[in-house]
């Protein structure tokens, strides 16, 4: 049977905490999974310090306050990131968090870094997917029984749309978890194109691009593939091989998705297409909107709100794909469907 996916349509004048508001009246056999007593948590993102797009504390609290109103008590929460900036570790990452509203009195429930100050609580637990054996999660996702994923529909730079599947399966992930997600991208530098600026070499988190006869130079055997240097050239000089590396890519994060969530028992996921950029909140910069606001989406189907977005924003075209990016999405969608994680095939709700 094809899982709903509910879908509140964003009306004219009205603001996003409202749309919201009027999805989750609608889906409250849903939300009534987390009943009183259960610790729920809200996993979402910040994004980075210059980043604006991300979902706001307001929007977040109308879920806590509905949690808190049947007796759960939630809490949000968020990973620190293998590359530069202040979500490195959980002292700047609060701080940045609290900054931008992401406070206790704002959100009415704690806001916590789940893998330490560090980022170092990492728990391994064995899978068998093709790619991925193992997972790493910090001990946190290991034990969570009560689950709600609220992502922001972006674009993204290896695996070109992004939404719940990446949310999970990069967000719940511990920072070991995600280097290993990461690990079969291999930048180069084109040094017919390279002008050696620096600023790969000042963004590589773990300071692998040195000079090499005038030009930088990636060293592979250190290179976390973090795709950070790929963002910050201007000069478009760091190059992956899109066709292979991109697609066990996709392949690593659908797998690390099916793992984590085959741990939690009760799970919800809602996507916003609000503020939608070509880039994902993790890099600042670039907040152009490539697509006008549509509404909220919400599901038990972690595949089936995903893919219910992407149909929703790609009618005619596939603006995740501009710039001559590959089709990575489609082949994470397809590749997620084939291993279990969810449905690509769904029954649309509207409020109406
Ligand atoms: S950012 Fe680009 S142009 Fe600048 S040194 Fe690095 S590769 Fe070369
Ligand atoms: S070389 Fe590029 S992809 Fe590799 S770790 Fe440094 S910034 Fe990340």
């Amino acid at each position: 049977m094809k899982p709903d996916v509910y879908c509140s349509t964003l009306r004219e004048g009205q603001g996003h905490a409202d749309c919201f508001k009027a999805l989750l009246q609608h889906v409250t056999p849903l939300l009534s999974a987390f009943g009183r007593g259960t610790f729920v948590g809200i996993k979402m993102t910040v994004g980075d310090e210059g980043s604006t797009g991300y979902i706001k504390p307001d929007v977040v609290r109308v879920l806590v306050e509905m949690l808190k109103e049947q007796g759960a008590k939630p809490f949000v929460f968020d990973t620190n990131v293998i590359y530069k900036g202040r979500r490195q570790n959980s002292v700047d990452h609060l701080n940045l968090a609290y900054g931008k509203g992401f406070t206790p009195d704002n959100l009415g429930c704690p806001y916590i870094i789940a893998d330490s100050v560090f980022g170092t609580d990492s728990r391994t637990i064995k899978m068998d997917f093709h790619n991925v054996k193992e997972i790493k999660v910090p001990s946190l996702v290991n034990v969570l029984e009560d689950l709600i994923v609220l992502s922001h529909i972006t674009g993204h730079i290896m695996s070109g749309f992004a939404g719940s599947v990446k949310n999970v399966a990069m967000g719940m992930a511990s920072r070991a978890g995600k280097q290993i997600q990461h690990s079969s991208l291999k930048p180069v530098i084109n040094t017919d194109v390279c002008t050696l600026c620096g600023t790969c070499m000042e963004t590589c988190p773990v300071s692998v691009i040195s000079e090499v006869s005038g030009k930088a130079c990636i060293d592979s055997n250190l290179c976390i593939g973090c795709c950070e240097c790929i963002a910050a050239c201007k000069f478009d000089a760091v190059r992956i091989n899109w066709q292979e590396d991109a697609l066990i890519f996709a392949e690593r994060m659908a797998e690390y998705a099916c793992g984590i969530l085959s741990l939690i028992k009760r799970k919800m996921f809602i996507n916003f297409v609000f503020d939608v950029t070509e880039e994902c909140d993790c890099i600042a910069g670039d907040d152009r909107r490539i697509v006008d606001d549509a509404g909220v989406l919400a599901s038990k189907d972690i595949l089936a709100v995903d893919k219910a977005c992407y149909n929703l924003l790609t009618p005619a075209e596939d603006i995740f794909s501009r710039g001559g990016r590959i089709e990575s999405h489609v082949h994470e969608f397809n590749y997620a469907r084939k291993i279990g994680l969810g449905s690509t095939e769904y029954n649309l709700v509207g409020l109406d």
